[in-house]
């Protein structure tokens, strides 16, 4: 039995706790995190903030009773300040400045990401915000409350900025929505899908300033424009949204890290010191599309990895499968999602890559009601012809066609193996010529 130390009690933290709780109760673990509160679905910022939620409730499943009574010992409010490796100690001070230190057997850090903070002027002016925290999202919704607040601009046109976007304008404000790329969403899709969704966001009143780099935010006592270096613009809330880094301060003079900071870690979650496991956005994850260690901060990977380093610190030897950065996202109900490497990704990655493409109707055109258009693309490698990604886009829910492609880039299949793949076929459903088959089917 071990005495198991846990640093941060998130999404990560979360399931490895509840990993340890419920499968191995001999143990002792104790719990620190700095915030008040555990378990946010940062998804459901947008939503709530949007208003299609009816309040946020429903966005935490975890809290520190939940905790307890499987008999945690957890301290909120209570940041890790240091950690001594070599006595096994973590030192925390809670928020009255009172120093706790507890030793350890096993350690998990599970220190999550933190907002990426770049170099523009005036960052620090009041109603510039990030989105990060519980506690974020309800500092913007407070201030799109008032009536003073009419133009917002959002910066960084990832899917939360986007998503950020549409929540503003359906609080009937204006939204700018500013991203040095060409496109929205550039990171996972290929243009084919986010031209469609910048015409989604264009068409639903959103303002597109795309390949504008932010430089200042003039203000004073308050926000009162953005500055760019193609233009300046009266706002009077910024959204900063331009991505996360890992929250590595604590350890990464002591652990490997990637580059950018986050820890290295093995595929049982191990980082390079003996009994310090790393999990979440705050460690790197195996990806099986580029068959290395990558950085993906998802809440999806931060489970798993919890789940496996629960089992690992418990004696159960558990290895991660890795991931393919599977995604989704939903703007004024037009729905993207998916997996593995888009093409740009692919080239970068070092392969050589081909795609295959079908549009269609999901279901046959005799199917007059809730029957939208789809679109897909596979890219593969023309070399070994193995998978490498898929995105899908549609009005309809076609999101759970994409889980087959995630497992297709974990298996390393080919495209050639999806040709006469059984696909089934209802016209309640889908079409005889499905166009995952057409797609396939038509590849070089
Ligand atoms: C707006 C938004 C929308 C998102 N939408 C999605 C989505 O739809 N799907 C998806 O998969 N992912 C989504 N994500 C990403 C997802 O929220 C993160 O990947 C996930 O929160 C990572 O979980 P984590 O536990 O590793 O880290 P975090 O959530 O960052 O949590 C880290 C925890 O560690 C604590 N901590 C940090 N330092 C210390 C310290 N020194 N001492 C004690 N405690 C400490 C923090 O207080 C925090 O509770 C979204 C994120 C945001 C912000």
């Amino acid at each position: 039995m071990s005495k198991i130390v846990l640093i941060g009690a998130n999404h990560a933290g979360t399931a490895a706790a509840n990993t340890i709780l419920d499968n191995y109760p001999g143990n002792e673990l104790v719990i620190f995190d700095s915030n008040n509160n555990i378990s946010y679905l940062g998804c459901g910022t947008a939503l709530y903030i949007g208003k299609q939620i009816d309040g946020t409730d429903g966005l935490f499943y975890s809290t520190r009773e939940k905790l307890e009574a499987k008999k945690a010992r957890v301290h909120m409010e209570t940041g890790v300040t240091r950690i001594d490796f070599d006595a096994k100690k973590v030192y925390a001070a809670d928020k009255n400045g009172k120093e706790i230190a507890e030793t350890y057997d096993k350690l998990i850090i599970a220190t999550g990401s933190l907002p990426i903070t770049p170099p523009i002027k005036g960052l620090d002016t009041p109603n510039v915000n990030y989105v990060k925290l519980f506690q974020d999202g309800q500092a913007i919704n407070a201030l799109l409350d008032k009536a003073e607040i009419k133009t917002v601009a959002v910066v960084g046109a990832g899917y939360i900025g986007v998503e950020l976007a549409e929540a503003v304008r359906r609080r009937g404000k204006e939204a700018l929505l500013f991203e040095a790329a060409d496109t929205s969403l550039s990171t996972y899709y290929d243009e084919w899908f986010t031209h469609d969704m910048d015409k989604v966001l264009g068409d639903n009143g959103i303002k597109l300033h795309f390949g504008e780099l932010v430089q200042e935010i003039e203000g004073g006592d308050t926000v009162k424009g953005i500055v760019t270096n193609k233009g300046k613009y009266q706002v009077d809330l910024v959204i900063m949204a331009i991505g996360f880094r890992p929250n590595s301060a604590l350890a990464k003079e002591n652990l490997e890290t990637l580059p950018n900071g986050a820890y290295k870690v093995n595929k049982k979650q191990e980082t390079s010191k003996k009994d310090v496991y790393a999990i979440g956005d705050c460690a790197s994850v195996y990806s099986n599309a580029i068959e290395n260690t990558a950085y993906i901060a998802l809440a999806t990977n931060a489970v798993r990895s919890g789940v496996v380093a629960g089992h690992n610190v418990c004696g159960t030897a558990l290895e991660s499968v890795g991931v393919q950065g599977s995604n989704g996202i939903c703007i004024f109900g037009y729905k993207m999602v998916s997996t593995g490497l888009n093409t740009k990704a692919a080239e970068k990655a070092g392969y050589s890559p081909a795609y295959t493409e079908f549009e269609d109707t999901q279901k046959p055109a005799f199917i007059k009601e809730d029957n939208h258009k789809v679109k897909i693309r596979i890219v593969y490698d023309k070399n070994t012809r193995r998978i490498l990604g898929a995105q899908m886009a549609s009005y309809q829910d076609i999101s759970m066609g994409i889980h087959m492609f995630s497992l297709a880039i974990e298996e390393k299949l080919t495209i050639d193996k999806l040709k006469l793949l059984d696909i089934f076929f209802l016209p309640h459903f889908n079409q005889p010529y499905n166009y995952i088959t057409m797609a396939a089917l038509s590849a070089k």
